[in-house]
């Protein structure tokens, strides 16, 4: 590993924001911290919350990541408080989160690591503390010491595993005291601790240690992240599958990785015994769980099995270590390997499944290495529980903000490139769905999905022709490899057509049919196949229009595909009941806005239709409706959210009107 320092970037920055630029030095190099990971801190002259000149400890708060790290990521607390606890014996995990609070400069500041003792008890004024891939493939040993002494002589200590905590921070101190020439501790099984009189200084020790440990290991394979498409066609059939076994009852996004470096992990013909240790370091047990599911048969029918086995090995880990009736958390797998296929992770989202796959992709670099010098081994299933269910950790999740009404759930939008299909999208994001964007113009797509990302939410985009049935079967399949599958479907994609029928070519009529009609048919096809291969039920919506119950003049080859439209959702509505597959239909009239539906020429062929000039046509349908109503896209989106979520659970085969009110057009 080289240095990153600089110094010209390191010139003139004052003591904090020097702390901020070697912990983003540390933060860029993803094989020693992982999002989230890792902590520093720097000892400075400051003032308590009096203004009283004082020692402080400026360590990063939890919520932050070394790679991004700002100054106000860092919490500052009173030094001197800190160090009055170094004589203790000990001292409770609340007591301690407790008393550092009190000792913080500044109330508003983040939460301080749990490790900040560790850092506060250290003499030096710089700490820097990782979980080097390189360093935990050397711990990860049944027997680390002599592997440990072997790559560090006298340049380290080394402190055996304690749980982050006060107990950990006085052995870390004791193991300085007693040798207080070391660079650095190693903590086994944990990671690394460097410290010095200077930023530099802290991190060099740090790069210098990391590299004596990547000499000790095999040099690491680069590979690419080619996939075949053999591969990719599986790993659609597969991820719904097991979307919907491990989906019970929260459901799960399910992100899979056939990339060469994972297949070279799951490939092995050790996986089933390698895997099966642990994770690296304790505190990825929170995302990854102690064991990930090695698959030893990918038939459809032999999954659920193994998904049980593995949720009752969960339960009794957990039961055989929980106080009578504690919460167990999901007993589900976050991480499914398998063999000669790739990687399934889970996670609430598409970023929780992300990282939880790049934790993973980690711990396989730290399993190889360790294997190639020795024996992988991780720590024990009860250090391992007591992470899992630490009270601290408990208590970070009762500070998650409640759930949207579509978190964990997958949409696909047809026609999401403009319009109504993309204040749908828009709206399904902003509910919490994970959505992917299709349309026929794909950059259109890929606006609506920066639109989506902008507002905070999780989409994807694809170029979908709703009337190729390849193309449709090529998204669903995309869908089913980075969601594991969907959850609502809105096939709102169509185009308009006017011209009296006598006049209108056949080439017109069948066009109409084949986006207007088949295109539903094929969407709709594709979506019920996956929904029924992932067994959760799913929400299906249509887009329809007013003219199928009040047909206008000159619309007839689009009002004729729109009926046809109509009859399809009612016979998929009869069909798929009993999978819990509800289908409804969403009847809207006269959306302008940015639809692609009204183009000019549609205009004026509507506005000569009913006897008008094309520039009064909107206020025509405005004042036609009951409601005197300009209909919007987002009113449209309204209505489909209520089919798509929960709160139309009982709801199937229905047509709503988003009309303003057509007498007309009620629906029958
Ligand atoms: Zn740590």
């Amino acid at each position: 590993m080289k240095s990153r320092w600089s110094d010209a970037e390191a010139a003139g920055l004052d003591p904090l924001a020097l702390r901020v630029y070697t912990s983003r030095l540390i933060g860029a190099e993803p094989s020693l911290v992982l999002p989230g990971g890792g902590n520093t801190s720097v000892k400075l002259d400051g003032h308590d919350h009096r203004g009283r000149q004082c020692r402080t400890l400026a360590i990063k708060g939890s919520g932050s990541d070394l790679r991004t790290v700002d100054a106000r990521g860092f919490a500052t607390l009173v030094l001197d408080d800190l160090l009055a606890l170094r004589e203790r014996p000990e001292m409770p995990d609340e007591a301690m989160v407790e008393y550092l609070t009190r000792s913080l400069t500044d109330s508003r500041a983040p939460r301080p690591s749990i490790e900040t003792l560790l850092h506060a008890f250290l003499p030096p004024a710089w700490v820097d503390h990782s979980h080097a891939d390189a360093i935990l493939a050397l711990t990860n040993q049944p027997e680390s010491t002599p592997v440990l002494r072997r790559a560090f002589g006298d340049a380290v200590a080394i402190v055996p595993y304690l749980q982050p905590g006060f107990a950990l921070a006085r052995a870390v101190l004791a193991a300085y005291r007693a040798r207080p020439s070391v660079i650095g501790i190693v903590l086994d099984k944990h990671g690394l601790v460097t410290f010095g009189d200077s930023a530099r200084a802290s991190y060099e020790r740090h790069v210098e240690l990391v590299t004596i440990a990547e000499a000790a290991l095999p040099a690491p394979v680069a590979e690419g992240d080619r996939i075949d498409a053999a591969i990719e066609a599986r790993a659609a059939q597969l991820g719904p599958v097991l979307r919907g076994l491990v989906s019970r009852p929260v459901r799960a996004i399910v992100r899979f990785d056939g990339s060469a470096r994972v297949r070279r992990f799951v490939d092995r013909p050790d996986v089933g015994v390698i895997a099966q240790q642990g994770p690296a370091t304790p505190d990825h047990v929170l995302r990854t769980k102690r064991l990930p599911l090695v698959l030893s048969s990918q038939r459809p029918e032999a999954i659920a099995p193994q998904i049980a086995a593995y949720v009752a090995a969960y339960r009794a880990y957990v039961r055989a270590r929980q106080p009578a009736g504690a919460r167990e958390h999901d007993p589900h797998p976050r991480v499914v390997l398998a063999p000669q296929l790739g990687m399934f992770t889970m996670g609430k989202s598409a970023a929780e499944a992300d990282l939880v796959a790049e934790i993973y992709r980690h711990t396989m670099d730290v399993i190889e290495a360790a294997s190639a010098i020795g024996a992988y081994a991780a720590l024990s299933a009860d250090h391992l529980y007591n992470m899992e269910y630490w009270p601290l950790e408990l208590y970070k999740l009762t500070l998650v903000p409640p759930e949207r009404a579509l978190a964990r759930r997958v949409a696909l939008v047809t026609g999401a490139g403009s319009g109504i299909g993309r204040a749908i999208a828009l709206r399904l994001a902003a509910e919490g769905a994970l959505v992917f964007a299709t349309d026929l113009d794909g950059q259109r797509a890929t606006a609506t999905c920066a639109a989506i990302v902008a507002a905070g939410g999780e989409g994807a985009s694809l170029g979908m022709d709703v009337a190729d049935e390849r193309g449709v079967t090529d998204a669903f399949e995309a869908v089913a490899r980075s969601a594991g599958g969907v959850d609502i479907v809105v096939s709102n994609a169509g185009i308009a057509d006017s011209a009296p029928l006598h006049q209108t070519p056949l080439a017109m009529w069948e066009r109409n049919l084949r986006i207007n009609a088949t295109g539903h048919f094929l969407v709709c096809g594709a979506a019920v196949r996956q929904l029924r291969r992932q067994g959760l039920g799913g929400s299906i919506v249509l887009v329809g229009t007013k003219n199928v119950f009040d047909p206008g003049t000159d619309f007839g080859a689009y009002s004729a595909a729109k009926a046809a439209e109509l009859q399809l959702a009612r016979v998929l509505a009869i069909e798929n009941g009993a999978e819990g597959i509800r289908v409804n239909v969403v009847n809207p009239d006269a959306v302008f806005g940015d639809s692609g539906l009204w183009t000019d020429e549609l205009r004026r062929r509507r506005a000569a239709a009913h006897g008008l000039p094309a520039s009064d046509l909107e206020d025509f349908y405005v004042q036609r409706t009951l409601l005197k109503a300009r209909v919007t896209a987002a009113d449209v989106a309204e209505a489909v959210l209520f089919f798509a979520s929960d709160r139309s659970a009982k709801t199937t085969g229905a047509v709503l009107p988003v009309d303003g009110g057509v007498r007309g057009a009620f629906p029958r």
